[in-house]
């Protein structure tokens, strides 16, 4: 049978990295929630679209088809009705913009009922803040990937300068704190550690590492 494995954590806790290469290894669908919140993100900025603006927000959600394709080469594209957006959709402007559209509850309703959609035959392993929660409370396997606000800040920094973004360190792990906050404290679909899921703590702990312990738990 084809699980439903869902993936939550704060961002920067490997989870984006681990959810591709667990779906890899197993042959099922990668579905990255955060992206898909960030696409709709980046449509609303482009339509000139506010966070505060429900009713258009809506029926922007309404028009947008977002789907996912694993690429030969292991990376996860994002396409925007037929459009590759995997780059833009990281750009900082974006990052910052996403966590209030997604607290709009009209984007969540969309997004969720896709999310579904998408997972509902089974074969998925979904990644975001509220799969093991909301979306799929019953997923065969729910982890909860995490790491110190420090490691994480370090490891977005290292992949910001990678793609060419000139930040400083500090600054990096402040936003990462800063986003764990609204993240958290939020009313609209906080973080929640699912109460029956698999902790993982990545930090000091490779890709494989992790890798390793998330098929071992999968396959028992
Ligand atoms: O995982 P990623 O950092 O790409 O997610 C971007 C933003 O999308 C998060 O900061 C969070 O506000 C939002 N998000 C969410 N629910 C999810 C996944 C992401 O609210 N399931």
């Amino acid at each position: 049978r084809e699980l439903i494995i869902a993936i939550d954590g704060p961002s920067g806790s490997g989870k984006s990295t681990l959810s591709r290469l667990l779906a890899e290894r197993l042959g099922y669908l990668n579905i990255d929630t955060g992206a898909m919140y960030r696409s709709v993100a980046l449509a609303a900025s482009r339509a000139g679209i506010d966070p505060g603006e429900e009713e258009r927000l809506a029926a922007l959600c309404a028009g947008l088809d977002i789907r996912f394709r694993q690429n030969g080469d292991g990376g996860l594209r994002v396409l925007l009705n037929g459009e590759d957006v995997s780059g833009p959709i990281r750009q900082p402007a974006i990052s910052r913009l996403t966590p209030r559209i997604a607290s709009v509850p009209a984007v969540r309703e969309a997004l969720v009922a896709q999310q579904r959609r998408l997972g509902a035959e089974g074969g998925v392993v979904l990644e975001g803040r509220d799969i093991g929660s909301v979306v799929f409370p019953d997923a065969d396997i729910k982890f909860y990937l995490f790491a110190s606000a420090e490691e994480r800040g370090r490891r977005r920094w290292l992949e910001l300068k990678a793609k060419g973004f000139e930040v400083e360190l500090d600054q990096t792990i402040r936003e990462v704190e800063e986003r764990d906050r609204t993240d958290m404290e939020r009313e609209v679909a906080p973080l929640i550690r699912p109460e029956d899921a698999v902790d993982i703590d990545t930090g000091g702990l490779s890709i494989d590492e992790v890798l390793e312990r998330l098929l071992a738990a999968v396959e028992t």
